[in-house]
């Protein structure tokens, strides 16, 4: 592990100064992998982006506090003032959050859980569909479902064009798949022509996964593991909405959370029924656990 030169930044709530080692390069030698997605790895530490001012205590988006130079490049007198920052706790995640109203806003959830409930739902029938091996090709039934969830999904917005292009496939319609595949492309294109021209946005999504994981740590190297708090499974249920429906690296997320909140049955609908290549590590790890009806955090 390497260190660079340390920087100095300002709190913009008190103007102390407050200092950052920066890591140039690190490595996963000795990692510890968890199923929440954790790493514990010696030779490459935990960043934060949220910090707490050593000064005031404030709870501050590190990109958004001015950079006043490196630790080299300041004045004795400031070089002394200036602290190492402090790790937000539990408990300072979840007021974050709750303060930027990430747990409320009651009309993006009411939105997103039709969706998921539609996703959990597509899942569960898939798993019937090809656990049926004696079936060739799908049912009438089968068909008229599909056509259903392709209704469904066309109902909303540019993100589900992934599953209903997989829905599509499946009828057989190569032509709108191509068209909706295409779609897809150009949506995200334009998406991050307009996130270059924004300010450094509050990535509240990896403070939900930090919020997590600081709450799993009390249970990753215990005996006496206590069930989930109910501040936990806000932020779990919250954070499950939050996760991208056609991002197969989030469906393992999907299926921990799951998992962890007892819903054995669709974790682990979800595993069988995604694509995870080189997670298969994760997979099977969480498919003892579910075997075992263990919803606690484990070691992969
Ligand atoms: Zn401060």
């Amino acid at each position: 592990m390497t260190y660079g030169e340390p920087i100095v930044l300002k709190c913009s709530t008190c103007s102390g100064l407050i200092k950052e080692e920066i890591i140039n390069s690190g490595n996963s030698i000795g990692a510890i992998y968890w199923t929440d997605g954790k790493m514990d790895a010696p030779m490459f530490p935990e960043s934060h982006q949220l910090i707490k001012c050593p000064h005031c205590k404030a709870l501050l988006w590190k990109g958004h506090q001015e950079k006043i130079g490196t630790l080299v490049s300041l004045s004795t007198n400031k070089k002394n003032n200036s602290m190492p920052y402090e790790f937000p706790s539990f408990e300072d995640y979840y007021t974050y959050l709750d303060t930027n109203g990430q747990f409320t806003d009651k009309k993006v959830i009411d939105k997103d859980e039709l969706r998921y409930r539609r996703f959990e739902a597509w899942f569960r029938k898939q798993s019937k569909f090809f656990m049926d091996t004696n079936q060739e090709t799908p049912t009438e039934n089968q068909i008229s479902w599909i056509k259903y969830m392709c209704k469904e999904v066309e109902k909303d917005d540019v993100e589900d064009y992934l599953t209903l292009a997989r829905l599509k496939m499946q009828l057989g319609e190569i032509d709108v798949v191509k068209m909706l595949l295409k779609k897809i492309d150009l949506d995200k294109e334009l998406k991050e022509d307009e996130e270059d021209k924004k300010p450094e946005a509050i990535d509240f999504r990896s403070l939900h996964f930090k919020l997590w994981h600081t709450g799993n740590d009390k249970r990753r190297r215990s005996n006496n593991k206590p069930e989930l708090t109910k501040e936990e499974k806000i932020n779990l249920n919250t954070l499950y909405l939050k996760l991208d429906v056609s991002n197969e690296s989030d469906h393992l997320f999907m299926a921990e959370i799951k998992r962890e909140l007892g819903d054995f049955q669709v974790a682990e609908d979800i595993l069988n029924n995604s694509d995870f290549n080189d997670l298969e590590h994760y997979v099977s790890a969480m498919k003892t656990l579910i075997k075992e009806k263990d919803p606690f955090v484990g070691q992969v």
